[in-house]
């Protein structure tokens, strides 16, 4: 199994180098040059195994024998056996064929964490495998920053640094990173918005001596290794709802569009899909590119769902290129073209071909608490505003009723605990072994949203313990 850039240019890899990798040489992301398949028999096998063997099944094509499968093998039972639910992603009925899949049973209590588990443990063992050590950076709306730091911490040879938008995480979100007692873990808030987080990173990588002097890596969404793992659940979900007989439909609260491409990515290997559909809150860039085949940026606003406050989905890529025919050339000027102008768009047959898997719709904040009241009075279910925006989407782009449709809750309902609260008036715990987590002390810097300033912090941090 190898990769290649979504823009054409960059050397074609194998799996343990794009693990480290992260974004490509040439500013793009990597994809499987092919689609491993899963046919109806080894579906079929699936059913009543546990998530952690699905997920080597899953997994272990992608992987190609670049992690021997005993280590692979060692590596998912140990992440999964992590989460607080016995069934790892449990899935509940909340009407009469549709459902609502947990996400949110990992460390940190989002869906991140399905992912990133693993990765830092790939990571730690491909290092080590090799004698390298990196130093990972990455931006965070919120739940990511948490999450990789998890993943990371205590790892001797990786040093962690995340860029956090000062003032714009949950406070559970931020005692999250900043709580977390280890040398290699550097939490940063920025003076900024998300994006103005992710260029910095993505600026920090496009310097070249740079990027080579601290050995970078990635974690955040653009790495493939996170999109790969995050099939699993999707998998999981068909073979328990009826896969391969049954078709299945996904609901996916979206904000840098790596979750709901892991969706479509399954649908790619052979998982029996009938919708994808993609909620975002107002910041909707990627529900009016559905609807009308443009990509418009517009100014970011804070909502109640700041995991998905975002303008530009830097995952959309890996869509894009398909879109238009695998063609690295053309994905470059497309791109090109978006930051140049801000605005691009695709022809009304790729955009058709697009709308016959993808449908979005989006949800305002007053609609969010009005589906966080309304969950909560049928089913007794408390969503966080995040999953509340899947739930919404699911019923306003629902096509074939006889479909399941599965919408992913993708945090735990205590991680926002005050929308929550305001919608519900039901004031949601953190489970038992976070319970101190406001007791604890924070650790953490803030810098000015300029890349020298944090290219120098990443310097002095690292040449101090190294
Ligand atoms: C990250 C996140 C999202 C958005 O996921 P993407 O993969 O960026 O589309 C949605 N909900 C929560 C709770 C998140 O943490």
């Amino acid at each position: 199994m190898k990769y290649v850039s979504t823009r054409g240019e960059a050397p074609v890899l194998a799996f343990d180098d794009v693990l480290l990798a992260g974004l490509a040489e040439d500013g793009g992301l990597y994809v499987p040059e092919e689609w491993p398949q899963f046919f109806a028999d080894d579906l079929t096998a699936m059913a009543g195994r546990s998530y952690a063997e699905i997920a080597f099944q899953v997994i272990r094509p992608f992987v190609g024998g670049t992690i021997a499968d005993a280590d692979l093998e060692r590596m998912t039972d140990e992440t999964y056996a992590g989460f607080d639910h016995p069934a790892v992603a449990p899935l509940k009925q909340i009407g009469t064929n549709d459902w609502l899949m947990e996400l949110f049973q990992g460390p940190t209590l989002a869906f991140k964490d399905f992912a990133l588990q693993l990765v830092g443990r790939m990571f730690a063992h491909v290092l080590e495998a090799r004698g390298e050590r990196v130093t990972i950076v990455g931006a965070t709306s919120g739940d990511t920053g948490s999450a990789a730091i998890e993943a990371c911490r205590d790892q001797e040879n990786i040093d962690i640094f995340i860029l956090f938008p000062e003032g714009r995480v949950s406070p559970v979100q931020q005692r999250q990173m900043t709580t977390v007692e280890s040398a290699n873990v550097h939490a940063i808030a920025v003076d900024g918005t998300f994006d103005d987080c992710q260029d910095l990173v993505k600026g920090m990588f496009n310097d070249a001596q740079f990027r080579k002097a601290q050995n970078l890596s990635a974690v955040n969404s653009i790495n493939w290794a996170r999109v790969m793992i995050q099939i699993v659940y999707y998998v999981v979900a068909a073979v328990r709802l009826g896969a391969p007989e049954r078709q299945v439909s996904f609901a996916v609260p979206t904000g840098n569009f790596g979750n709901v491409f892991a969706g479509w990515a399954a649908w790619k290997c052979g998982l029996p899909i009938d919708q994808l559909v993609v909620g975002t809150n107002s910041n909707d860039i990627l529900c009016r590119f559905f609807e009308t085949g443009e990509m418009k940026m517009s100014g970011v606003e804070p909502t109640l769902s700041p995991s998905m406050d975002i303008q530009v989905s830097s995952n959309f890529e890996r869509l894009l290129f398909d879109m238009l025919g695998g063609d690295g050339a053309a994905v470059r000027d497309w791109i090109d073209e978006f930051r140049k102008s801000g605005v691009v768009s695709v022809d009304d047959s790729r955009l058709a071909a697009a709308r016959e898997k993808f449908s979005a719709a989006r949800l305002d904040d007053d609609g969010t608490q009005r589906v966080i009241r309304e969950m909560f009075e049928t089913t007794g279910e408390l969503l966080d505003p995040h999953s509340a925006i899947g739930v919404d989407a699911a019923r306003q782009c629902r096509g074939d009723k006889a479909v399941p449709m599965v919408a992913l809750a993708t945090a735990h309902p205590a991680k926002f605990p005050a929308a929550v609260a305001a919608a519900t008036g039901i004031h949601p715990a953190l489970p038992e072994r976070m319970s101190d987590l406001f007791d604890r002390e924070e650790t953490f810097d803030t810098l000015p949203n300029d890349i020298g300033a944090v290219q120098d912090f990443v310097r002095h941090a690292v040449g101090a313990h190294s």
